[in-house]
């Protein structure tokens, strides 16, 4: 019999619509493999075992009445716990979140709803979405499904161990300077961050909120682009929402040919700190790409290499005014509340005992740039900064379709290695992160196995804003010819657990 954890999610959603396999069925599937092996992996911190299967019985009666189906009804996902599910625990992998129960839902959870997507719960996550290796977590790390004694990237690293490991096989990350495409290049998977205003944030636990972006996740190309295309396109409740058609992402994905598209090499990300089985891999991405018909450049986009000062001063200063609500009173964590103290020593207690190491840090950070007297300094210069980075972008999209990079320096790295090392954790961003800075689209998708230790190596892929559906196209002929070549890192060759 067919191993239902093994299929990608167009092949689920189809045997569903057929009745060759029933929603439960696949649902108890993923629910038994949670089971055997999470306990390893520790991708979910909340399994909401009669959720799924109330959903997925739900789908099976909306099959038998003959409704017509959505084009992923039925199939599994696993949510980043960042976004808010009404009554289903939510917390960002902070402890000062701790047992809340939010009283709605994202707007991104209602419309994986509304497409009848069972959601099987909520992943692990940096605290926050703060770091790049899922240890900043309150509730113990991540591990990669390729080696346990490495990490699955970050900040969403639960959700890129969830598709690795065959827990689910479709998965929502978000992405403030990585998070999205990080985790997906060491894992072997696939991972979207749309165009800023894409995906509504509304119900998004604000972290960056300028930056922030919500996105799919997968084990292929087309697996992701169904899962933009149901919780992509305008939302009222988000200011900052795109209010344009959604990018045609399904039909690009299906499309999937690069003959005549012009690709950008960046001539910023290479050099010392790249690995070079990473390097290689890249290479081999860029001669396929010109053999499969594409037109490649080499180009310069100066402004790159001061994108990681920019981004740690920027990314902080807003942290330091979002996480500013957990005030013990409102939500979540309260320490110290013995009815002597007074409401700001509540506070201060309750946040030194409720956020970890990073998150203080970065609120120390950010509170620093933003002070009278440094504003113009750090965070007024940071912003100039961001302004050349995103001139970059544009004069590099005036001679090119796409660009293309590696996704991240090197493959996963040990848990524990970095962790004492803050700089060297946000290097693993410094080729995604200019991406956030400029508002375009991006994606990560595997590239074979670095030769020196055999793990995943990711490419990105980067297109102008509102061009999502370039990502698509030419992510779905890299995938196609490397697996023709290769085989699929994740279909053919799993990981063993
Ligand atoms: N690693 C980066 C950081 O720590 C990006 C995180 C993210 O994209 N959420 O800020």
């Amino acid at each position: 019999m067919t191993d239902l954890t093994r299929l990608t999610a167009a092949a689920v959603a189809e045997k569903i619509a057929v009745g060759e396999v029933s929603a439960v069925e696949v649902t108890e599937a993923h629910l038994a493999r949670i089971e055997a092996v999470d306990e390893k992996v520790n991708a979910f911190l909340h399994v909401d075992r009669e959720g799924a299967l109330d959903q997925a019985r739900a789908v099976d009666a909306k099959r038998a009445r003959g409704d017509r189906l959505g084009p992923l009804a039925g199939v599994p996902l696993a949510l980043k716990d960042v976004f808010t599910t009404r009554g289903m625990p939510t917390t960002c992998g902070s402890k000062i979140l701790q047992g809340w129960l939010p009283p709605y839902d994202a707007t991104v959870t209602r419309r994986l709803k509304d497409a009848d997507v069972v959601i099987l719960g909520k992943t692990n996550m940096d605290e926050f979405a703060m770091g790049s290796s899922t240890e900043n977590s309150a509730y113990g790390p991540t591990r990669n499904p390729w080696d346990l004694t490495r990490v699955p990237g970050g900040s969403g690293g639960g959700s890129a161990a969830s598709l690795a490991s065959y827990q689910a096989p479709l998965a929502i990350g978000t992405d403030t300077g990585g998070s999205i495409r990080q985790p997906a290049a060491v894992t072997g998977t696939v991972g979207v961050k749309p165009t800023y205003g894409g995906v509504s944030r509304y119900g998004l636990v604000a972290f960056s909120s300028s930056l922030d972006q919500g996105g799919p996740c997968a084990r292929t190309v087309l697996d992701a682009a169904l899962l933009h295309e149901v919780i992509a396109g305008h939302d009222p409740l988000d200011s900052t929402s795109v209010d344009a058609p959604v990018p045609p992402v399904v039909e690009a994905a299906r499309r999937g040919d690069v003959a005549g598209l012009r690709v950008g090499v960046v001539r910023e990300f290479a050099g010392e700190g790249y690995q070079p089985g990473v390097m290689r891999r890249f290479t081999e991405s860029v001669e396929l790409l010109r053999e499969l018909g594409a037109q490649v450049v080499e180009l310069s986009c100066p402004s790159f290499d001061l994108g990681l000062a920019a981004y740690y001063l920027i990314a902080p200063s807003e942290v330091s005014s979002n996480l500013a609500r957990f005030d013990a009173m409102r939500y979540g964590l309260r320490a110290g509340d013995d009815g002597a103290r007074s409401a700001e020593e509540v506070t201060a207690l309750s946040r030194a005992a409720g956020f970890g190491p990073e998150a203080k840090r970065r609120i120390m950070l950010g509170t620093y740039a933003l002070s009278s007297g440094y504003y113009d300094a750090y965070y007024g210069s940071a912003q100039k900064v961001r302004t050349l980075i995103t001139r970059d972008f544009a004069r590099a999209f005036e001679q090119v379709d796409v660009l293309v990079s590696p996704t991240t320096p090197t493959t996963a790295f040990p848990i524990g290695e970095r962790a004492d090392d803050p700089v060297a954790m946000y290097l693993a961003d410094v080729c995604t992160l200019p991406i956030n800075l400029a508002g375009n689209a991006a994606m990560s998708l595997p590239c074979g196995l670095a030769p020196e230790d055999g793990l995943p190596v990711g490419l990105q892929i980067v297109a102008p804003a509102m061009a999502d559906d370039r990502l698509y196209r030419v992510g779905a002929a890299v995938e196609t010819a490397f697996t023709a070549r290769w085989g699929h890192p994740l279909l053919d060759e799993a990981p063993a657990l």
